[in-house]
């Protein structure tokens, strides 16, 4: 996908917060009235409505009247919300080129004020309708407070805290950076998927290297299950770097040995394809898992401790609970292969942008926010808008209960959409018309939600927890 930042730059202080208003009322609706944005952004004047005018140019949000007048975010106005925080945070400076495109996520070059060059990886769940996902319709269907940009940012968290865990531990994986919503900044691999080698040196030791890793995790109590050429990547000094966790389950998993004899075999597949003579591979066809005449590592023998890593990841906020609701929707990856190779189910759905990998520092756009404020603003900002939210006393409703057939286009929609409503003259017409009804009511009595309705009430310390709560859970 597109990652346009320029408009980054231009967005106004009220821009951001129309934006939070709707990703927060997106907490409790899937599609959020236009009259909840308003009282939760709580600005003065009905400006609102000509905010979301702007947002919706800018295709940050999403129009939606299918059943009453209502905004959503786009993954592009989430994206913004993710880079503006780490940005305030001081976690990078400028957002450069596109240097791979997953199954579901997109992944670019970001630079710190110094010049470092990172990698942010920017989650996308359900993009892709992958079958992992749609085998879980009936769950979701029946789940209240679903939505693909919680999934997203689950999955960003729970790869980020991974990420730290194994690094702690001596893992081959990038130095986890920073985390916010579904976006993971992490250190750049100066290296190539290995399903870009097409000539190793030493292609014995980076095969044992690897295989010795899929044991190593499971001695840690871990199953990749996503272990393939597409998942690590290699070095001019064929050093091996591993990425991409969001699919990790525990070996104490019910078909936990299902998945580490499949990442196995993706392995001896790979290289038995690409790095060992044609006479050798006849040899590695129809083996059996399990058996250590064929080589391959057997999960029962191997000594495993689950729980490893419980006490790193709960300190990165990934927990347990987090843990299960993810495996609901990515159990394992995608779903066990049918005597496909990993190269042919994989080819279309993930690949790596072909420029040379060298860094690129020219390319960046630098974030010189139009709103330049001190770090903290942001959240005080962001505060402000969870006061109003909690002010409105917003009940948990769900306006659109997804059906099992509706509910994967619907999410697709959600950066595909033509009707992104900037050439749509009606709602123009009706957003104009809701801005002087706001401008009238404004008027005559106090905007019902307003910073001050806040201030008035008091009781601030267990206001904040509730919000602390609220940040938590989203
Ligand atoms: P997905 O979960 O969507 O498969 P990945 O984490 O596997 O996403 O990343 C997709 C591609 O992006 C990788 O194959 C790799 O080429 C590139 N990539 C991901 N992380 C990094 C990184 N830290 N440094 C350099 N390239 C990366
Ligand atoms: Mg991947």
């Amino acid at each position: 996908m597109k990652l346009d930042v320029d408009a980054l730059r231009y967005l106004s202080k009220d821009d951001f917060r129309v934006l939070t208003a709707v990703e927060m009322g997106m907490r409790n609706h899937e599609i959020v009235p236009a009259e909840l944005v308003e009282r939760i952004a709580g600005l003065r004047h009905g400006g609102t409505y000509k905010v979301l005018r702007n947002l919706l140019k800018h295709k940050l949000v999403h129009h939606d009247s299918s059943k009453y007048d209502g905004f959503r975010l786009t993954y592009l106005g989430y994206d913004f919300l993710a880079i503006k925080t780490l940005v305030n945070r001081g976690v990078f400076a400028a957002v450069g080129r596109e240097i791979g495109v997953g199954k579901e996520s997109d992944i670019f070059e970001v630079a710190t004020e110094d010049g470092t060059v990172l990698a942010m990886k920017l989650h996308r769940l359900g993009r892709v309708s992958f079958r992992a996902v749609k085998s879980k319709r009936d769950y979701l269907v029946h789940r209240s407070n679903y939505n693909w940009l919680y999934l997203s940012r689950l999955a960003a968290l729970k790869e980020y805290a991974f990420m730290k865990a194994l690094g702690e531990h001596g893992f081959p994986v990038p130095a986890a950076v920073d985390c916010n919503r579904h976006c993971v900044v992490m250190s750049l691999v100066k290296g190539y998927p290995l399903v870009q080698i097409k000539q190793l040196q030493n292609p014995d030791e980076v095969f044992e290297t690897i295989i010795g890793l899929v044991v190593h995790l499971a001695e840690h109590g871990l199953i990749h299950c996503d272990f393939n050429e597409f998942n690590l990547m290699i070095d001019d000094d064929e050093k091996v770097t591993m990425i991409d966790f969001p699919q990790m389950v525990s070996v104490s998993h019910r078909n936990a040995k299902m998945y580490f004899d499949r990442d196995v075999e993706c392995i001896f597949k790979f290289f038995s394809k690409r790095f060992v003579a044609e006479g050798d591979r006849d040899e590695e066809d129809g083996v059996e898992y399990d058996s250590e005449e064929n080589g391959r590592p057997s999960f029962l023998s191997i000594e495993k401790s689950a729980g490893f890593l419980d006490k790193e990841l709960a300190a990165s906020g990934f927990t347990k609970r987090d843990q299960d609701e993810i495996e609901k929707f990515i159990e394992g990856g995608p779903e066990p292969k049918d005597g496909s190779s990993s190269d042919d189910e994989s080819s279309g759905k993930e690949q790596t942008a072909d420029e040379d990998n060298e860094t690129v520092t020219t390319k960046m756009v630098a974030l010189q926010l139009a709103d330049q404020q001190v770090k903290s603003s942001c959240c005080n900002d962001e505060e402000r808008v969870e006061e109003n939210l909690d002010s409105c006393n917003v009940k948990v409703v769900r306006e659109n209960e997804p059906t099992a057939s509706g509910e994967q286009e619907d999410s697709n929609d959600l950066d595909n959409s033509d009707d992104d409503g900037s050439g749509d003259a009606e709602l123009v017409k009706r957003l104009n018309k809701q801005r002087k009804r706001a401008v009238a009511a404004a008027r005559g009595r106090r905007a019902l939600a307003s910073r001050n309705s806040y201030k008035d009430k008091g009781g601030k310390s267990s206001h904040n927890s509730k919000i602390q709560k609220q940040v938590s859970k989203w």
